[in-house]
């Protein structure tokens, strides 16, 4: 017999749903349901700039078009924040924090920046400020080579990959609670994960850089590891990804023009791209 399992689909309610979107949903809708188990719907609204209460409908909305179904309350980001604050309060009362106060130009125009694989990594200029004065505005970070150093080397299981080796260091230190948020979404989604009993989570390879960050955030905070399955992106003609801030065309959009969801939703399950799109090669 195999064992239950929990999925989520936790998208951001900054814009409609795209193909994308449709991919990351439908494939952790089917894992929950073929072993048996639980599907949850997570909405990340941490971003109190860019969240727009009409997505949060929207996504329901979109959800049932494709006749996808989750398990018990929606459950909202905003509505957790002491989760959070309490977990970097934790990380902070051990020195694996400290506040930051730079912004972002400050960090573009810092010549030491090195440069990761999702862009410049935070130099360090706020580490080890002797007297910071928490009265300004600032961010909270992680101090990824002393919280490496308390845990020693991390691995995950890692569906389609194998085992990897978190190489958190790749992304240096991450901000864990935003300037204009108490949390971050590294922080938020490892902290649900484990509080809500995902044991497996299913979403796009965008996201497998930040699984690095969230193995060592885990191994920190005492919590369980899920296993993880990044799929393919979703490939639109242009040959880029899909993705909200490019304009891709939206599933309400789609709806709009009398697609019929099966024609979405059917190549999904037989692993491939829909109405003419194309998957990634890795
Ligand atoms: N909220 C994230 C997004 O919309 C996804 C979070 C996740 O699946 O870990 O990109």
């Amino acid at each position: 017999m195999t064992a239950l399992s929990t999925t989520r689909f936790a998208p951001s309610p900054t814009g409609r749903l795209h193909l994308g979107h449709a991919m990351s949903a439908v494939l952790a809708h089917d894992f929950a349901r073929s072993r048996g188990g639980t599907f949850l719907l997570r909405i990340e609204d941490i971003d109190p700039g860019r969240t727009r209460e009409e997505h949060v409908a929207g996504i329901e909305e979109d959800l049932r078009w494709l006749g996808l179904k989750w398990d018990g309350p929606v459950v909202r980001q905003s509505r957790r924040l002491s989760l959070y604050a309490e977990a970097l309060e934790r990380l902070n009362a051990r020195g694996l924090v400290y506040p930051c106060f730079c912004t972002r130009a400050d960090i573009a125009r810092s010549a030491s920046a090195p440069h990761g694989p999702e862009g410049p990594i935070y130099p360090g200029t706020c580490r080890g400020l002797p007297d910071p004065d928490l009265s300004r505005s600032h961010a909270w970070r992680l101090d990824t080579a002393r919280a490496l150093a308390e845990t020693g080397p991390l691995t995950w299981d890692d569906a389609d990959a194998g085992e990897i080796e978190a190489r958190p260091d790749l992304l240096g230190d991450v901000v864990l609670a935003r300037k204009d948020a108490p949390t971050s979404y590294h922080l938020a989604v490892t902290v649900d994960d484990a509080d809500q009993g995902v044991t497996d989570v299913v979403r796009g390879r965008d996201l497998f850089l930040s699984t690095h960050v969230h193995r060592l955030l885990q191994a920190l905070l005492g919590l369980p590891t899920p296993a993880y399955h990044h799929h393919r992106l979703m490939i639109g003609p242009d040959g880029e990804r899909l993705a909200k801030r490019h304009g891709a065309l939206s599933l309400a959009e789609l709806r709009a023009q009398g697609v019929d969801p099966k024609d979405i939703v059917e190549p999904i399950r037989a692993g491939c791209a829909p109405l003419g799109f194309r998957l990634s090669d890795n």
